[in-house]
C-alpha cells in the first residue's frame, strides 16, 4: 500500500500520479428521480421492469425546464428510496438491480463526423438538452439553455482549473482522456458560431499541459489555445478565469454571455462530446475519493448512480485513528458538509472528502479585517456577519452580500477562527 501523506498538497499530487480505478460496478445503483433543481418527476417504468443502460425511464421537472432520467445500468428496476446526493439534501432515487450485462438502449448509436459537421445551434441544442447533459462541474445549470444563447459568442472557455485543495478528478479525465474534452470544445464552438477556444488551466499542471498541447496539435484547424494561469485560489472561478484567461471583467451578477464569453467545466466538454458524437447521456463519471481520514485516497471512474459507501469499502475503509470523521462532498472551501457517507453519486457530484475532526474554539472578532483584504468578490464579511447578527436585511442589501461567491476564503484566514462564510450564506438567506 502507498503510505499515506501528510500535507493536503501531498494528497492532490497522490492523486494525480495514481492511475485512474475503473471500478467493478456495484449491485445496486440508484438512479436520481429528483435533484436539487427539479423536485418532481414521472416515472414510464415500474417494479419489476428490464432497463437498458442510456434508456429514458421518466422525466424530472425543475422550474423552467424538464430532464429526462436515463438509466445508468441494465437491470431491473427496484423500489423508490430516498438518499442524500452531493448537494446535501435527500432526494428520491429509484433502484435498479444491476445484471452486469451492459445492454445498451437500441438509440445508441454513433454519428457520422459528415452529419455532425451539418449540424445548426438548434441541432446541438436539442441534442443536448435530450440527452439531459448539465454542468458537470457541480452547477447542475442545465447546458443546453447556454449554448442556446442569442448573444455573439467570441470565446468558448473549457475551465480546467480545479483549484481547490484536494480534488483531481478534473485533472485525471484531462490526462487519461483529453480528446473527448476537446471535441466537446470544439462542439461548443460549432454549435456557437465561436471563433476561439481557451483551454484555462494552472501553470503548475505541467504533466496536463503536455498532454494538452500534444493534443491541440490533431486539432491546428480549429483556433484553441491554452491560457495557463497562476496558481491560487479562487482562479477557478468563472469571472476570475475569464479576466486572466481571455482578459474581459464580467461584473458580477451579469452573464458572462453579453461579454463574448461561455465557459463550461471539464467533464461538461466531454459530456457534449459523448452526447452528439455517441448519443449517450452521462452514465459514468471521474470521481475523487480523498482525505487524511481514508486509507487509500484516489480516483475512480464510476458509473452514476454508484453509493459513496461502496468506494470507501474499496479503498480500504477509514484510518483506524480517526475519532471521528467529517464528509465533505466537494472541495473543502466550497463543498457541502454531509451528514453520513451514505451518499449517491449523481452526474454532478465530483468529490467525496473524508476527514477527521480536528477540534478548534471560536475566539471574538478581533476586528483584523483579513476576511475584508482575501475576498474575491470585494465584500466586507465581518460586516455582513455583523448585520446577520442583528437581522438587518438593509445593511446586508448595502453591503451585497448576495455577490458572496462562497468560496469559503473569509473563514479560511479568519484569526479568530470564526465560521464567517457560514454567516454571509445566512444573510445571502436572509435576502432571499
Ligand atoms: S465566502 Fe467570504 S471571501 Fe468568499 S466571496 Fe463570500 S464573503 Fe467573500
Ligand atoms: S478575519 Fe475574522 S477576526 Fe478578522 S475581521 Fe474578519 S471576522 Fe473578524
Amino acid at each position: 500500500m502507498i503510505s499515506r501523506a501528510k500535507k493536503v498538497s501531498d494528497y492532490k499530487e497522490l492523486n494525480t500520479t495514481l492511475p485512474v480505478t475503473r471500478y467493478v460496478d456495484p449491485e445496486t445503483i440508484y438512479i436520481n428521480l429528483t435533484n436539487n433543481r427539479c423536485k418532481t418527476y414521472e416515472l414510464n417504468v415500474e417494479k419489476g421492469d428490464y432497463i437498458r443502460v442510456a434508456q429514458i425511464i421518466g422525466e424530472r421537472s425543475g422550474g423552467f425546464f424538464k430532464q429526462p432520467i436515463y438509466s445508468t445500468v441494465s437491470g431491473t428496476v427496484g423500489e423508490t428510496v430516498k438518499k442524500h446526493d452531493g448537494t446535501g439534501v435527500e432526494a428520491e432515487f429509484i433502484t435498479v438491480k444491476n445484471d452486469f450485462k451492459d445492454e445498451l438502449c437500441r438509440n445508441v448509436v454513433d454519428r457520422p463526423d459528415s452529419v455532425i459537421d451539418a449540424f445548426t445551434q438548434a441541432d446541438f441544442v436539442n441534442i443536448v438538452k435530450e440527452k439531459s447533459i448539465i454542468g458537470l462541474g457541480g452547477s447542475g445549470f442545465p447546458t443546453y439553455i447556454k449554448l442556446d444563447t442569442k448573444e455573439k459568442i467570441n470565446t468558448v472557455v473549457v475551465n480546467a482549473v480545479e483549484c481547490e485543495p484536494y480534488l483531481t478528478s478534473d485533472y485525471r479525465l484531462i490526462k487519461d482522456t483529453p480528446e473527448p474534452v476537446i471535441k466537446g470544445l470544439i462542439y461548443a464552438m460549432k454549435a456557437l458560431n465561436a471563433p476561439e477556444g481557451v483551454i484555462a488551466i494552472k501553470k503548475t499542471k505541467i504533466p496536463l499541459i503536455e498532454v494538452l498541447e500534444r493534443e491541440l496539435k490533431r486539432f491546428k484547424e480549429y483556433n484553441i489555445r491554452l491560457a495557463k494561469l497562476e496558481d491560487y485560489y479562487p482562479q477557478g472561478w468563472e469571472i476570475e478565469t475569464f479576466k486572466n484567461a481571455v482578459g474581459i471583467t464580467v461584473p458580477i451578477g451579469e452573464l458572462p454571455m453579453k461579454y463574448g464569453i461561455i465557459g463550461f467545466n471539464v467533464s461538461t466538454c466531454a459530456a457534449i462530446y459523448e452526447a452528439v458524437k455517441h448519443n449517450m447521456p452521462v452514465v459514468k463519471r471521474h470521481f475523487t475519493i480523498n482525505g487524511d481520514a481514508i486509507n487509500f485516497p484516489q480516483n475512480y471512474r464510476v458509473r452514476v448512480g454508484t453509493n459513496v459507501r461502496d468506494l470507501i469499502k474499496l479503498s480500504d475503509g477509514y484510518v483506524d485513528d480517526a475519532k471521528q470523521i467529517n464528509f465533505i462532498s466537494g472541495g473543502p472551501m466550497m463543498g457541502v458538509s454531509m451528514p453520513t457517507d451514505d451518499i449517491v453519486i449523481t452526474p454532478t457530484t465530483t468529490s467525496i472528502l473524508v476527514l477527521k475532526s480536528t477540534d478548534y474554539k471560536e475566539e471574538p472578532c478581533v476586528r483584523c479585517a483579513s476576511c475584508v483584504y482575501s475576498c474575491p468578490a470585494g465584500l466586507q464579511p465581518v460586516q455582513i456577519m455583523n448585520a446577520v447578527k442583528r437581522n438587518d436585511k438593509t445593511a446586508l442589501a448595502n453591503l451585497e452580500a448576495k455577490n458572496c461567491i462562497e468560496c469559503g476564503l473569509c473563514a479560511y484566514v479568519c484569526t479568530s477562527k470564526i465560521h464567517v462564510t457560514d454567516y454571509v450564506r445566512q444573510g445571502k438567506q436572509l435576502l432571499g
